[in-house]
């Protein structure tokens, strides 16, 4: 996606002209070229006025003391005009002045900001906040992918800090806030019908009890309409029988254990199809008869796996034609991460493989590993094990550590799906998230993202997977330097990282911040009915400390502990000891045993309107084991809809309860903060 270079900001009089025609109200003006123009048109549309710089090279015109706001004379115009004039020479010599704009001073107001963008995968944002000088200062902004809803119009309007200056702060009467909704909805409706415009901003937007205006338009077009990302194709995905082959060939296989030719050979010996070792140096590798070429492998060849020299790779892509190859997983580095040789080489391989129909996965990727069909192209040192995770992920290096883990001691992890997307210079995550989408073994899939091109149609394919199957996402660069970091190596955007959480919202996709809490949230999501129905959340401990904890991790990750009803409470009061806190968290002091928790469970589960989660916090004591624990939990699950997590803090005594819940497919956590972070991270789905 591409903007013409040929920009050019529009003057506040056509800003004005052009929001009018789309019902944004603007104040009435004149532009003029002299002191005694500019007192006769203030004199036509009434004292006071505000008069401003018109020029196309100032763009903050305050700052080049190019606005002057209450003038209520003839004689203070002309004054004013002067003036303006001066400053802006001083502060830029080589200023066009085109003249001073008088316009109808607006009664003051709330001073808000609706602005819009091109986001080169999303394509048109619009941002709203507080607005005025100080919106830098504020910061306080949300934002909606285009196009968007009424619904997402009135939640990015709540959405916002500075929402209670507009529902009414201390007393003061609230604003027109229907009439803030119809001008969001109007300045999206603007945006997206002029096509040539690549930015605007009104700031500020002044809002009233009744009614509002803008008092400033800053927009930017460019000479033709402007290109926006595509949208999905599905005509574009691969076929799925591509990541079923019947025979595998490695390009490059080794006996040397330190070349990656060894490793994927290797993990491939376990494919139950046919693999062919292709080395023009062996007449045998690890055992299995070797092949000097692609083509004098006697048989059909479905997929290659290629580590060679990239600049072997073209000419290996062009034998794969020949043979009737369909997917070439090319592992070798040295494409376009590198430089604009391996760049030339990329595009030289991609067209070789377009003209025969072969699809590539990477190049400069770990490769790819079906688990429940035991196929493993990557050179991980250990295949994971079949499960119903998918994990889609930019970096081969996470994938690595992702599959170390599953395999470590005690993990039950299991995949469906393994890939390191590398270059995507064919396929994308878009494909394999639609293999996901397919493939009967995945309940989950899990996204780690540096950067996705095609935004748009990201979007669009995400939001029907999560219609039957949640995806969870870690999207790197949520840092400044991690921004620009990114933004060196791939030219994005500054504050992308908004835009992705906002697509993720618009998409029902779960950010999150770590490997573990993907792996738990995927995990709590794929059980469809434990998906908790919004935020509010019961927590039932013996341990004081745990629950003073608790409402500080709660308010840190956005978890509602609610208020007992007063019936819950005198229900309870009947058989729990006098002592108790009679609050939430319940604290159900240290000497509680099972009867207490079973008590408050069975009151809870024949509530179940009144809350989304309960959460038992356990630590080791003598009254009560943690298995005892587990059992409360198990037997009232089956008893409600709603989600039920235990944490077990205490180390390894607590293992058996925690190995239990497991077992029965019960969150657990070992961490209180782990815990309210990731529940955090499951409301964000709760919240849509
Ligand atoms: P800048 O280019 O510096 O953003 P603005 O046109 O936004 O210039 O003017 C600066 C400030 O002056 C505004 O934020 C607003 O508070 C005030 N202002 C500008 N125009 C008007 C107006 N027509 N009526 C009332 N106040 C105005
Ligand atoms: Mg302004």
């Amino acid at each position: 996606m591409s903007t013409h270079a040929n920009t050019k900001m529009l003057s506040e009089a056509d800003g004005y002209d052009l929001l009018r025609r789309f019902n944004v109200p603007a104040p009435l003006f004149e532009i003029t070229t002299s002191p005694e123009a500019a007192a006769a048109a203030a004199a036509k549309i009434g004292y006071p006025v505000v008069m401003k710089i018109v020029s196309p090279q100032i763009i903050h015109k305050s700052d080049a003391g190019g606005v002057i706001v209450g003038v209520k004379t003839d004689e203070e115009a002309k004054t004013a005009y002067n003036t303006i004039i001066s400053s802006v020479k001083a502060y830029n010599p080589d200023a066009e002045i085109k003249g001073i704009i008088v316009e109808e001073m607006a009664k003051p107001g709330l001073e808000l900001i609706i602005g819009g963008k091109i986001d080169p995968a999303f394509g048109r944002v619009i941002t709203f906040g507080l607005g005025g000088t100080l919106v830098e200062f504020h910061k306080d902004v949300g934002i909606r992918i285009l196009p968007c809803n009424d619904e997402e119009i009135h939640s990015l309007i709540k959405q916002i800090k500075g929402y209670k200056l507009i529902s009414g702060y201390r007393g003061e009467a609230p604003k027109d806030e229907e009439f803030l909704f119809q001008t969001l909805k109007n300045a999206c409706e603007f945006f997206e019908k002029n096509e040539n415009v690549v930015e605007f901003d009104i700031n500020p937007l002044r809002l009233y009890e009744k009614g509002g205006c803008a008092v400033d338009a800053r927009v930017i077009v460019q000479d033709g309409p402007v290109e926006l990302p595509p949208h999905y194709d599905p005509s574009k995905i691969v076929p799925i029988d591509y990541y079923k082959p019947r025979s595998v060939a490695v390009i490059g296989a080794s006996d040397d254990k330190t070349k990656m030719g060894y490793a994927v050979f290797h993990n491939l010996l376990q494919f139950p199809g046919k693999v062919y070792p292709v080395n023009n140096k062996r007449s045998e590798i690890q055992g299995v008869k070797c092949y000097p070429t692609l083509s004098a492998i006697p048989g059909p060849v479905d997929m290659v796996a290629i580590t060679v020299p990239a600049q072997l790779v073209p000419g290996i892509m062009e034998e794969c034609g020949q043979k009737g190859v369909k997917m070439a997983v090319v592992i070798t580095a040295g494409f376009k991460e590198m430089d604009e040789d391996g760049r030339a080489l990329e595009n030289r391989m991609v067209e070789i493989a377009k003209s025969y129909g072969i699809r590539i996965v990477g190049p400069n990727c770990l490769g790819l590993i079906l688990p429940p069909y035991k196929l493993d192209t990557t050179y991980v040192s250990t295949s994971p094990l079949p499960g119903d995770l998918a994990f889609i992920s930019q970096s081969g290096a996470i994938v690595n550590a992702v599959v170390g883990i599953s395999l470590s001691e005690g993990s039950e992890m299991g995949y469906s799906e393994v890939v390191s997307v590398g270059n995507q210079s064919d396929l994308d995550f878009l494909d394999y998230m639609s293999y996901a989408q397919r493939d009967p073994h995945t309940k989950a899939i899990i996204l780690y993202i540096e950067e996705i091109k095609n935004g748009v149609a990201f979007m669009e394919m995400a939001k029907e997977i999560t219609k039957t199957k949640p995806i969870v996402a870690i999207k790197a660069g949520s840092s400044q330097r991690g921004q620009a970091a990114a933004a060196s190596h791939t030219g994005s955007l500054s504050g992308a990282y908004e835009v992705y959480m906002e697509a993720f919202r618009k998409c029902g996709v779960t950010p999150v911040k770590t490997l573990p809490g993907a792996f738990k949230v995927a995990k709590i999501l794929s059980d469809v009915t434990r998906a908790p129905k919004g935020r509010r959340a019961v927590v039932i401990t013996n341990a004081g400390g745990f629950a003073v904890l608790s409402n500080d991790y709660a308010e840190t990750w956005g978890i509602e502990i609610i208020d007992l009803p007063k019936e819950l409470i005198d229900e309870m009061n009947t058989f729990l000891p006098p002592f108790w806190n009679k609050n939430n968290p319940i604290d159900l002091l240290g000497d509680a045993d099972e009867a207490r928790f079973r008590g408050v469970f069975d009151v809870l589960c024949r509530n179940p309107d009144l809350w989304d989660m309960a959460i038992l916090v356990n630590f080791p004591n003598k009254v009560l084991s943690p298995e005892q624990v587990a059992r409360v939990l198990i037997d009232y699950s089956k008893k409600t809809e709603n989600l039920l997590v235990g944490t077990l803090v205490g180390g390894d005594c607590m293992k058996p309860g925690v190995s239990l819940l497991t077992q029965h497919n019960i969150p657990v956590f070992e961490e209180l903060e782990f815990t309210y972070r990731t529940l955090g991270h499951l409301s964000w789905t709760a919240d849509r």
